[in-house]
């Protein structure tokens, strides 16, 4: 089962990456996580990554394909993968398609998050990472409980760097007028499944089972 998560940042895809990741048993692969593993770790794409992360901008994308390339060639990701926060352009839906196309495989769905701009700067801005374990924390929403401690390893929350909300509005209008295109070819390739992120997260899960169930199904057919 190979899925693509398309949403705009704090459209809660990561959440709902992490739960259909333990019921199919595939990997969650987060091309900003593994990007912002490469900066933290020094790797060379990390240091060129760097500066466009900080700014909220799209890294080259020379830089996040060898990154995902490797990730998704790794023995885990055999039965599957979910993608998180890749491909973010339509020059990166094709050059994934053509990857697949080179290993005899292809997409099974793709679902795209739809949120509005208010929940957004609200869900993002109040977002805490543990610096630790990466547990993810928000002030009002899932707040710890310590203030500012994790609770599952006792590290410090911190807010990452680009979660400002004058950070956000910019990712925001970059994440849109990227992904418009991106959104378009899905649909035209058939296999775009649209979700609304404004509701509740059970919700949203439940919809998005249903839709993986059904991909499924259809692939086994
Ligand atoms: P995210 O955690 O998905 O919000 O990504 C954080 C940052 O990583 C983004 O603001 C970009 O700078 C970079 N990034 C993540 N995924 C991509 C991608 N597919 N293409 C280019 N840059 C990316």
């Amino acid at each position: 089962m190979r899925v693509v998560f398309i949403g705009p940042p704090g459209a809660g895809k990561g959440t709902q990456a992490e739960t259909v990741s333990k019921e199919e048993k595939i990997p969650h692969i987060s091309s900003g996580n593994l990007l912002r593993e490469a900066v933290e770790t020094g790797t060379e794409t990390g240091g060129k990554a760097k500066y466009y992360i900080e700014k909220g901008l799209l890294v080259p994308d020379n830089l996040v394909v060898d990154i995902i390339k490797d990730r998704i060639l790794k023995k885990d990701c055999e039965s599957g993968y979910i993608l998180d926060g890749f491909p973010r352009t339509l020059a990166q839906a094709k050059i994934l398609d053509e990857m697949l196309k080179n290993l005899g495989k292809k997409l099974d769905v793709v679902f795209y998050f739809a949120v509005s701009k208010e929940n957004v700067v609200l869900r993002l801005s109040g977002r805490r990472i543990c610096s630790s374990c990466g547990a993810n924390y928000h002030i009002a929403f899932v707040p710890s409980l310590k203030n500012g401690i994790c609770d599952k390893c006792g590290g410090k929350l911190n807010q990452r760097s680009d979660d400002k909300p004058e950070t956000i509005l910019e990712r925001l209008r970059i994440y849109h007028e990227q992904t418009e295109d991106l959104i378009a070819y899905y649909r035209d390739n058939g296999i775009l499944k649209e979700i609304s992120s404004d509701g509740n997260i059970e919700k949203i899960t439940k919809e998005v089972n249903n839709s993986i169930n059904t991909s499924l199904q259809k692939k086994r057919s």
